[in-house]
C-alpha cells in the first residue's frame, strides 16, 4: 500500500464516525490562531500529485525539497508519496556545496527551494486522486544520515518500513484523535518528518505547529497540546525557563524525548519541575524508531527502553556476547556491545552504495555503530557510538562512561569526552566540559572515581558544545578543534 493511503485512510471524513468527524477538522494549528485543515491538506497533496504528475516524474524518481519548515513542505512530501516518488528532504542550513553533491548523488527529477512559489499555480493541473500503487518494498524516501564521517549516505526507506513504523509508534505512544501534538522539530530529519508528523497525521489529530524551538510559542503551545516530542535540548531549554511550571506541563500526558542521549540529570530535574518523567526513546535515520519506554510501566533515566515489537535487536555477534568493553553503567551486568537490528522498518540500505551497506549489516542484522547493552529485564542502555571509542594505551575507553561521572561533578553542567592523538598513549583522553572548575582539581576527581587510564588528562572549559540540529553533540568538530591538545 502505498504509505500517503494509509495516512490519508485516518484523516477525518467519515461523518458518521464517532468521534471527532469534520474533514474541516484542523491539522496544523499556527502560531498566529490560524490553521489549516485535514481537507486542505488531502487536496493539496493531491494537486501537488497532479503536477509532479505532469512535469514527468514517474514512479521511483526522486523530488528533493531544501527550505525552511512549512506546512507547504508537508504537501510536497505527502504529494510526492501519491505520485509513487522518493522524497529526499535536505537540511535547510546545508550550504550550496552540499546541496550539490546531495543533487547529484539523488539526481531528483524535481528541487524544490521554495514551496510556496511552487504551489502557486497548482490549480492549473489536474489534481491526482488516486494514489500510485506502491508495494511495501517500493522506495518511499531517501534520508541523508548527518555525515559526521566521511561522505553523506542516503538511507533508503521504503513505505513498508515507514508504516510498518508509524503503526507501531502510533500504538506504543497510544495515540488518538483526541491528542494534540506539539511540532517545533525541523521537518528535513526522521524525527520531526516521520515520528512527529506520522503519528499525528495516523491520528487525523492536530499539530501546534512551530516552525522552530522558541521558548514563548512552545510555553503558549503546552497549553494547547497534549504530546510534546523533543530532543534533549528543548527539555534542557524549557527547565532552564521559570516560566516552565507544573501547571504548564499539565496539559501533556507525554512528553518524548529523542535523536540525542537526555542526561540523566535532565530527567531527573524534569520530573522534580513537572511530577512526569520523559519518556526516552531511540532511533535513527536507518530504521527510525528502534526501542522506545513504556507508556504505561516505569520508565528509566538512562535506559532508551524496549524494542518496538517487530525490532529484533542483539548486541555484538549474538544475543549473549562478551563483554568487549567497561561501558556499564546500568544497574545490572551483561554484556556491552555494538548494537545490531532487524526488523520491519529497517531500511534496505544506502542509495548507490552496494559495497557499503553489504558492509554494515551481518545475517541480514544492520549493524548501528551504537554501543549498549541489555539489562535482564530487556531494558537497552545506549553507552556510546562505536566510533568515539577512545583507545588510549592500548586500553578502550568508553566515553560516556567518563561523561556519566564528570558530569555528577560540581561546576559541569554537560561534558564531552573524546580521544585525540598523543604521542605515548596513541589517544589521550580529553574532556570538553560545559561549565567551570579548576583542570586540575576535576582531574583528580575522576581518577577518585575511575582507573587512571579512563580519566582525562586534560579538562577544557567551555561555554557551549557544538550541536548539530538535532541537538547532538559534534564530537567530530571536537576533534578537529583539540587535535594538537598534546602536541609538545
Ligand atoms: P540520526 O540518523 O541522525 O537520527 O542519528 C542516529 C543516532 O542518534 C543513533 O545512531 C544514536 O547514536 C543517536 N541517538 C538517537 N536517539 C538516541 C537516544 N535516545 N540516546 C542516545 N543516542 C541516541
Amino acid at each position: 500500500m502505498n504509505l500517503y493511503d494509509l495516512l490519508a485512510s485516518r484523516f477525518p471524513k467519515d461523518p458518521n464516525a464517532p468521534r471527532r468527524a469534520d474533514p474541516k477538522a484542523p491539522c496544523f494549528l499556527m502560531p498566529d490562531g490560524g490553521s489549516f485543515s485535514y481537507m486542505f491538506l488531502e487536496a493539496a497533496a493531491a494537486q501537488v500529485a497532479g503536477k509532479l504528475v505532469a512535469l514527468g516524474v514517474q514512479p521511483g524518481d526522486r523530488v528533493a525539497l531544501q527550505a525552511e519548515k512549512s506546512v507547504e513542505c508537508i504537501c510536497v512530501y505527502l504529494g510526492t508519496l501519491k505520485a509513487g516518488a522518493v522524497y529526499v528532504p535536505l537540511n535547510s542550513a546545508y550550504t550550496q556545496a552540499e546541496v550539490d553533491y546531495f543533487l547529484g548523488d539523488a539526481e531528483p527529477k524535481v528541487f524544490v527551494t521554495d514551496p510556496l512559489e511552487w504551489m502557486r499555480d497548482l490549480p492549473d493541473y489536474e489534481a491526482l486522486e488516486q494514489g500510485v500503487a506502491r508495494s511495501d518494498d517500493d522506495l518511499a524516501s531517501l534520508i541523508y544520515t548527518s555525515g559526521t564521517t566521511g561522505r553523506s549516505k542516503g538511507a533508503m526507506l521504503s513505505h513498508g518500513n515507514l508504516a510498518a513504523n508509524a503503526l507501531a509508534l502510533h500504538a506504543a505512544w497510544g495515540f488518538t484523535s483526541d491528542d494534540v501534538l506539539l511540532h517545533a522539530l525541523p521537518i528535513f530529519h526522521v524525527h520531526g518528518l516521520f515520528v512527529a508528523l506520522h503519528c499525528a497525521l495516523l491520528s487525523g489529530a492536530p499539530m501546534v505547529w512551530l516552525p522552530k524551538f522558541a521558548d514563548a510559542e512552545v510555553l503558549a503551545g503546552l497549553d494547547r497540546a497534549t504530546v510534546m516530542m523533543g530532543v534533549p535540548t528543548f527539555y534542557t531549554r524549557l527547565l532552564a525557563n521559570p516560566g516552565f511550571t507544573r501547571a504548564r506541563a499539565d496539559n501533556i500526558r507525554v512528553f518524548i524525548c529523542g535523536s540525542a542521549p537526555l542526561l540523566p540529570s535532565t530527567f531527573a530535574e524534569f520530573e522534580e519541575r513537572t511530577g512526569q518523567r520523559i519518556l526516552e526513546r531511540y532511533g535513527m535515520s536507518e530504521a527510525v524508531i528502534i526501542t522506545t519506554n513504556p507508556l504505561d510501566g516505569d520508565r528509566i533515566g538512562g535506559s532508551v527502553g524496549y524494542p518496538l515489537p517487530g525490532v529484533e535487536l542483539r548486541i555484538g555477534g549474538g544475543e549473549e556476547a562478551p563483554s568487549v568493553g567497561s561501558a556499564d553503567t546500568s544497574p545490572s551486568g551483561g554484556g556491552t556491545g555494538v548494537i545490531q537490528i532487524r526488523g520491519p522498518s529497517v531500511f534496505s540500505g544506502y542509495w548507490r552504495m552496494p559495497e557499503k551497506t553489504a558492509e554494515e549489516f551481518t545475517e541480514g542484522f544492520f549493524i548501528t555503530g551504537d554501543v549498549g547493552r541489555r539489562d535482564p529485564d530487556g531494558r537497552v542502555w545506549i553507552s556510546g557510538r562505536a566510533k568515539d571509542l577512545i583507545i588510549s594505551g592500548g586500553y578502550n575507553v568508553y566515553p560516556k562512561e567518563v561523561e556519566l561521572v564528570l558530569d555528577e561533578l560540581p561546576g559541569v553542567t554537560e561534558s564531552a569526552v573524546i580521544g585525540v592523538p598523543h604521542p605515548d598513549f596513541g589517544e589521550g583522553v580529553v574532556a570538553v566540559v560545559m561549565g567551570e572548575g579548576d583542570e586540575a582539581a576535576m582531574i583528580a576527581q575522576a581518577r577518585a572515581q575511575l582507573a587512571a587510564y579512563k580519566a582525562p588528562k586534560r579538562v577544557v572549559f567551555v561555554d557551549e558544545l557544538p550541536r548539530n540540529a538535532m541537538g547532538k553533540v559534534q564530537k567530530n568538530l571536537l576533534r578537529q578543534r583539540y587535535e594538537h591538545l598534546f602536541e609538545a
